[in-house]
């Protein structure tokens, strides 16, 4: 094993009892090698959980990911944090409850405290159409092994008592619950991910931008970096906002917008919140963190950029949700917020797939759901470059299911990247 070694309950005692002087950095700084088997572009935590489960699961080796900055600087570590499984559709139902089931026992397989937190999510009902359709969307869930309840207006009340349930035009109704959502978290799982590649022999290479990926007769053979040329049998694309100019270094247009998503966390209150919320009504969705922070976001600010920052229109946006159905929360204080690049697509469903060019493969579009993701999404990813076949629960995010019509449309929104 390299690195720092298995972390435990003893080995804490331990070094409690020593001076603390045998903890080590949870990994190596290597140098780059002039070439790989597999090098997966993009440290976040999709990126890093291929390389971990392709050390791991499929026992590959001579693996690197390249991070143009440090790893979990993007979205992995922007997000707020939720993980669910309460999709609808059969292309995605499948994928999302496997992401579960391995966030479950994420922690003690990559030995590391990511705080994973199944405290319940509730998404709001506000008519009679939309139980309606929660009530179809909890029945695929259970048909596809998940957990789902639906719970009626007193039921949600007893949880919280303070929301707006007389709202005139938005009275709460009840609400779909999973028990087993919850939430992780979101920077602990880069590390986690970064440790356990990094012990498996993965060279972990920050501050090392991809400039080019080069190709020979329709193969890939390596990439052009700020830190020189790599040469690789495999190349992975998982850089989540930034796909499409990745893929533009081989003139591949994606179908896929890129977008920011705010961010916003409160100052810090008494526990107030102990599950997950989503207002069914409004784009608002909020949790509470252990220090108390009310961790909460909406909508994506509608125009196409690379900022990770957004702005005020959509913070007003964010804040008149919440005033909505939380009233009191008009006292609470903002005390941060930051914005991350979302890999929309067309119709609101990722990308697992290979390209035309060999060995060259590619993860995104995960808009603003792929937080939840990451384990299956690293899983699915891993399986894919090394046995050339895609995982059974990603077998519909394909390419070209634009070309033949088979979108996975979970909103019904169409083509419209920003409503996704
Ligand atoms: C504000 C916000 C809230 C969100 N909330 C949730 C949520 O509650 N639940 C949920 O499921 N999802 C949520 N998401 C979405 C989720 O965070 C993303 O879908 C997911 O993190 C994307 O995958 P990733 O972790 O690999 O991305 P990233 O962490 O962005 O990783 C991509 C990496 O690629 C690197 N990179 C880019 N270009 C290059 C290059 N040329 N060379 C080398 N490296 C490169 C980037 O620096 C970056 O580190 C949210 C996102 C945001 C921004």
């Amino acid at each position: 094993m390299f690195g720092t070694g298995r972390y435990s309950g003893w080995r804490v005692v331990k070094e409690a009892l020593t001076g603390h002087k045998g903890w080590g950095p949870a990994w190596r700084d290597p140098e780059p090698q002039a070439s790989y088997d597999y090098i997966i572009i993009g440290g976040g935590g999709h990126g890093l959980a291929t390389a971990y489960y392709l050390a791991k699961e499929f026992r590959q080796a001579r693996i690197a990911v390249l991070e143009k900055g440090y790893l979990g600087g993007g979205n992995v570590g922007r997000n707020t944090t939720i993980i669910r499984s309460n999709y609808l559709l059969d292309g995605n139902e499948p994928f999302y409850e496997f992401s579960l089931k391995l966030w479950e026992g994420l922690e003690q397989d990559f030995n590391f405290n990511a705080m994973v937190s199944q405290r319940g999510i509730i998404n709001l009902i506000h008519t009679d159409a939309q139980r309606d359709a929660f009530t179809r969307r909890g029945n695929a869930m259970i048909l596809n092994g998940a957990d789902a309840e639906l719970l009626d207006r007193e039921q949600v009340r007893a949880m919280y008592p303070f929301l707006n349930f007389n709202n005139a035009r938005f009275p709460i109704k009840g609400a779909l619950m999973q028990r087993r959502g919850g939430t992780v978290r979101h920077d602990a799982v880069a590390w986690g991910y970064a440790r356990g590649a990094d012990s498996r022999g993965v060279d972990l290479i920050q501050n090392c931008e991809v400039t080019g990926i080069r190709t020979e007769q329709g193969r890939v053979t390596g990439v052009d970096t700020t830190r020189g040329f790599i040469g690789a049998k495999k190349v992975g694309v998982a850089v989540a906002g930034n796909s499409s100019r990745v893929m533009a270094h081989v003139g591949m247009r994606l179908p896929m917008e890129s977008h920011v998503l705010q961010a916003f966390v409160s100052e810090g209150l008494k526990p107030l919140i102990d599950g997950v919320m989503t207002y069914g009504a409004g784009h608002f969705y909020v949790s509470q963190s252990d220090k108390g922070g009310l961790v909460f976001g909406g909508d994506i600010d509608g125009y196409n950029t690379y900022a990770q920052r957004g702005n005020m229109p959509v913070v007003e946006d964010v804040a008149e949700g919440g005033m909505s159905l939380i009233p009191m929360i008009g006292r609470a204080r903002l005390l941060r917020s930051w914005g991350g690049i979302m890999d929309m697509s067309m119709d609101g469903s990722p990308i697992i797939d290979k390209t035309d060019i060999e060995g060259l493969y590619f993860n995104g579009g995960w808009c603003y759901g792929g937080f939840k993701a990451t384990p299956a999404s690293g899983w699915c990813f891993a399986h894919l470059l090394a046995t050339d076949r895609p995982h059974e629960t990603a077998t519909a995010y394909r390419f070209d299911r634009f070309r033949k019509g088979l979108m996975i449309d979970e909103k019904g929104q169409g083509a419209q990247p920003n409503l996704h």
